[in-house]
């Protein structure tokens, strides 16, 4: 076995009412200015998180939106200036902490997370724009969160059918990381247990989504999860969700639950320890299936069809595919490609 473990530096507070240590963690990085980030939807959680901070907060933009629109960022970033803000508090899910990364990336302000759902950005260095229907990515350890909040408290009110496939967006990275290039005893060790915390958690939340417990295991399977895809390079699946993502304007976390099954029975037979461990965490010797059939007895989206994608997309989607080299265990060729797109269409595997 050989491998390399390049770790990042992670400050990690978790535990039911953790929001309450805001103030501590922003002067344990000597912040006095925080401008707080939240999406429209997320104001009042944005206006409590203000009222704890007390001073140290002097303003708020709660104008985040999916995939950072390059406008939303210029925007965000005119307002810190504005407020001679000296750090950001990102709480919400990937779309707000993706915009506290934006205004890292471009000012070099701290950012503070206080991630409320389970996409796991707040983990990785990975940055995104989206201008004009294409979704720019680079990385940059500037953009990494000085330290992470996670409260399951501020998780009770995720919607189910957004808790399910932000789950599954969560349990996509393990995958992914289990058969990296860069994979390592650590990651798979933090895979394996992200996935069966979270296929344990979500069928808990769907039926009790107050339920402090369940949120607490699905959030702890969510920060493995985001650590696995910080500490890995993602494959296939990733670059498939990305390009729905951003160029089809599908529903991020949705399109990461259909396409998963697809793409592990496609990598699966060449990746046998991946297998295992999957197999190990889900209880279960048919992963695909397991996969789709998980995701769709909670409720998820079971095709691309039903998100909106038509056969007539696969063309762009091949040649964005094909356009930059990726990682991945088993080489894509085209036509395996539109093969698995055709049965990720048409929900080949869901019940
Ligand atoms: P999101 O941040 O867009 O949130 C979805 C909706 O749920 C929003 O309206 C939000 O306000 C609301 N919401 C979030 N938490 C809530 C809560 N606890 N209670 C009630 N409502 C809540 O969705 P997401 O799936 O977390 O993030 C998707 C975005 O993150 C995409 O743009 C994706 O590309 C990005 N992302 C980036 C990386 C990266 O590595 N850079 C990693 C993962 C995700």
């Amino acid at each position: 076995m050989t491998f390399t473990y390049d770790a990042l530096p992670m400050r990690v507070v978790f535990g039911a009412g953790s929001l309450r240590q805001l103030p501590q963690e922003a002067e344990r990085l000597g912040l006095r200015r925080l401008l707080v980030l939240s999406t429209p939807g997320q104001r009042v959680l944005a206006e409590h998180a203000a009222a704890l901070l007390g001073d140290t907060c002097v303003g708020l933009f709660t104008e985040a939106r999916m995939h950072v629109p390059v406008d939303v960022a210029e925007a965000a970033r005119t307002a810190a200036r504005g407020v001679g803000a000296d750090g950001c508090l990102a709480i919400g899910g990937g779309s707000t902490i993706g915009l506290g990364k934006a205004i890292a990336l471009s000012s070099g302000l701290p950012v503070i997370s206080v991630p409320t759902t389970y996409a796991g950005s707040e983990m990785i260095t990975v940055w995104g724009l989206t201008q004009d229907g294409r979704k720019r990515t680079g990385r940059d350890r500037a953009v990494l969160p000085r330290s992470v909040v996670y409260d399951p408290e501020l998780t009770v009110g995720l919607p189910v059918d957004v808790s399910v496939t932000s789950g599954f967006n969560a349990i996509a990275h393990a995958v992914e990381a289990l058969y990296a290039p860069d994979a390592s005893p650590i990651v798979s060790l933090m895979a394996e247990e992200g996935v069966r915390s979270l296929a344990t958690a979500l069928p808990a939340v769907a039926t009790g989504p107050r339920d402090i417990e369940a949120r607490t295991d699905a959030l702890r399977g969510a920060w493995l999860c985001g650590a696995c895809l910080g500490a890995t390079t993602m494959s296939l699946h990733h670059k498939l969700c990305h390009i729905l993502g951003g160029t089809f304007d599908l529903p991020h976390a949705a399109v990461h639950t259909v396409v998963l099954p697809y793409v592990a029975a496609f990598n699966l037979p060449t990746a046998p320890a991946a297998e295992q461990a999957l197999r190990r965490a889900l209880a279960t010797d048919d992963v695909p299936k397991h996969l789709a059939r998980a995701s769709a007895d909670l409720g998820a989206p079971r095709s691309l069809a039903e998100l909106g994608l038509t056969e007539g997309d696969f063309d762009e989607i091949a040649v964005q595919a094909q356009a930059h080299p990726y990682a991945n265990p088993r080489p894509v060729t085209e036509e395996a490609l539109r093969a698995l797109l055709t049965d990720a269409l048409n929900g080949a595997l869901a019940p």
